[in-house]
């Protein structure tokens, strides 16, 4: 992303925003409340529109493409809220994912790749979405995107409301998949703790414009930095 601005009429979210989020590394993007984390996956994914800057995925300029023609492109985006078919089984869910996968496929899991990464959804597979707990409902929106063939994971707050050790999971598996493959995952948090704890990179946003890029380790030893923006 380059110079990215965008914003709801006379608001504006996002000011000027550079991002990098390359292959094989977790990009953390953090910030407090209202700072423009949300509205940042929202116009990579093509819901807002941007009114100036650019969006790249591997030299495909896709700034101004619609959300049908990104996700093709091999940009899938896990919204804030967990949004499973809660009448539809595990399975279910997961095909769909498939269904409305990247034409490339150059990271394509399987059903059966999903269910080795996350036991607990293999136990329910028959079952419908809405028996799942939250912590399961994440892991299902994280396996159908990923069915999808992704190159480019948008995650917005997956840790929100889950208890540590189910967070602690979830993030093991996203660090040992971008370990193994050639995904760039972009992990929108305001557990900036946790998030840094499998970053490779962090971005901190602050009203709209990044106030620091740096390697995550570094972020996380930045005392006036966390104080100011990361509230830890
Ligand atoms: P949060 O963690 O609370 O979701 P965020 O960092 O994701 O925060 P955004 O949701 O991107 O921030 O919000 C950025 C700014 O845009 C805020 O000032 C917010 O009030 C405003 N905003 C977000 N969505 C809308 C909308 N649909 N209409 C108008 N303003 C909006």
């Amino acid at each position: 992303m380059r110079g990215l601005t965008a914003g709801y009429g006379p608001v504006r979210a996002l000011d000027g925003v550079d991002v990098t989020a390359e292959r094989g590394h977790i990009t953390a993007v953090l910030g407090a409340n209202g700072a423009g984390k949300t509205t940042l996956l929202r116009t990579i994914s093509g819901l807002v529109r941007p009114t100036a800057g650019s969006v790249h995925v591997d030299g495909t300029d896709l700034t101004a493409a619609a959300a049908e023609k990104i996700a093709r492109a091999g940009v899938a985006h896990v919204p804030e809220g967990r949004g499973v078919i809660t009448e539809l089984t595990v399975e279910e869910n997961l095909r769909l994912g498939a269904l409305l996968g990247s034409a490339r496929k150059r990271t394509e899991r399987t059903a059966e790749d999903v269910y080795t990464m996350f036991p607990a959804l293999a136990e329910r597979r028959r079952r419908d979405a809405h028996t799942l707990s939250g912590g399961e409902r994440q892991m299902l929106v994280i396996g159908r995107a990923l069915v999808s063939g992704p190159d480019v994971l948008l995650l917005d707050e997956p840790s929100l409301g889950l208890a540590p050790r189910i967070v602690s999971q979830i993030f093991g598996m996203l660090r040992d998949l971008v370990r193994e493959t050639e995904l760039a995952i972009l992990l929108v948090e305001q557990n900036a703790r946790s998030a840094l704890s499998i970053a490779d990179v962090g971005v901190v946003l602050g009203l709209g414009r990044v106030v620091a890029t740096a390697p995550a380790a570094e972020l996380a030893a930045d005392d006036a930095l966390r104080h100011a923006y990361l509230g830890f």
